[in-house]
């Protein structure tokens, strides 16, 4: 699974799809749940620590569900694999307004809902009006308003293990496409200069615990920078970035990741919490990453 994350890590899931249709999504994952089988959806794998050990179960990857369409002034849809870059930059060309914070966030519309994916003073939140979300639980495929979806800082009320985001509506004023794409230029020349873009990660590793108190202050504080587990090391130029340095594994990330989570504890006595979810196999010692207070 490697090659489908941005961290360029993970083993073999034991079945992979790629649907060609949100309808075969549909059928692939409630006949899945029907059959009591473990599935995980697969957006951009931008957010995402895979085990090295692999997946045992069906991984779904979102990748051929690319359709944009504008419905009307204004109001633009996207199916779950279209990238954040490219609906980003044709909004832009298209003059509508909303998604500029988006164009240095390598995740799919699906990711991004899950995530509230934002950067910038924004978030998906901020336009999206309705999501298609399946619910495997009850089988039903129900289109779910923003105030229904429950936003919070980088997360919704979906479950990701139980519901499938298939398509979105993203309410955009219009605005002059000059105008537009210079705040897009703006907002992704900002992050060539702030972001490790030479290795491969999975962007911010922890939430900022506090509005005032960024998770990058807090672990640069703590003198972690540079500090290694194998072939994962916290970022130089960023310190809330993990990088691999090359042929890093899971094993080494969640050993780094723990290791910042308790210097960060022990130093300031604040308890900070992965923005990564995982996928796949890992000891219950590497999940308890994950078990942090909220
Ligand atoms: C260089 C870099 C910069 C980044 N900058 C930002 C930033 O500024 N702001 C920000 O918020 N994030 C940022 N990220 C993180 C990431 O891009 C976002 O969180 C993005 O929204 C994740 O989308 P994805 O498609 O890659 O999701 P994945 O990593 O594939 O998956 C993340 C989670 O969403 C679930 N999921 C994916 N698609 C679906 C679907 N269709 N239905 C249900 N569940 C689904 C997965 O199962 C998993 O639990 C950055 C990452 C990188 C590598």
């Amino acid at each position: 699974m490697a090659r489908y994350t941005t961290l360029r890590i993970g083993g073999n899931a034991d079945y992979f799809y790629q649907p060609a249709s949100v309808q075969e999504l549909v059928t692939l994952v409630s006949d899945l749940q029907k059959r009591g089988e473990k599935w995980y959806v697969l957006g951009g794998g931008s957010n995402l620590l895979i085990s090295s050990e692999g997946v045992r179960g069906h991984v779904i990857r979102t990748a051929g569900l690319t359709g944009i369409k504008i419905l009307e002034p204004g109001l633009l849809e996207a199916e779950a694999g279209a990238r954040l870059p490219h609906l980003a930059k044709m909004a832009a060309q298209s003059g509508l307004s909303g998604l500029e914070f988006a164009v240095g966030i390598p995740g799919t519309v699906g990711g991004a809902v899950i995530m509230n994916a934002g950067a910038h003073g924004s978030s998906i939140s901020a336009i999206l009006k309705t999501a298609l979300v399946l619910d495997s639980a009850s089988g039903t495929v129900k289109e779910m308003t923003n105030e229904e979806l429950a936003f919070q800082y980088r997360r919704c009320i979906l479950d990701p293990l139980r519901h499938v985001v298939l398509s979105a509506k993203f309410i955009m004023p219009q605005d002059l496409p000059e105008l537009i794409e210079a705040r897009t230029r703006h907002n992704e020349e900002y992050r060539l200069k702030t972001q490790p873009i030479g290795f491969p990660n999975a962007g911010s590793t922890f939430k900022n615990p506090f509005p005032d108190k960024s998770a990058g202050f807090l672990i640069d504080s703590s003198g972690l920078k540079k500090t290694q587990v194998g072939n994962a090391c916290v970022s130089e130029l960023h310190a809330n970035f993990v990088i691999n340095l090359g042929n890093a594994t899971s094993h080494d990330v969640a050993a780094l990741l723990k290791q910042m989570q308790s210097t960060v504890k022990e130093k300031f006595d604040i308890d900070l919490t992965p923005e990564w979810k995982t996928m796949g196999e890992f000891s219950d010692d590497e999940l308890s990453v994950w078990r942090t207070k909220k």
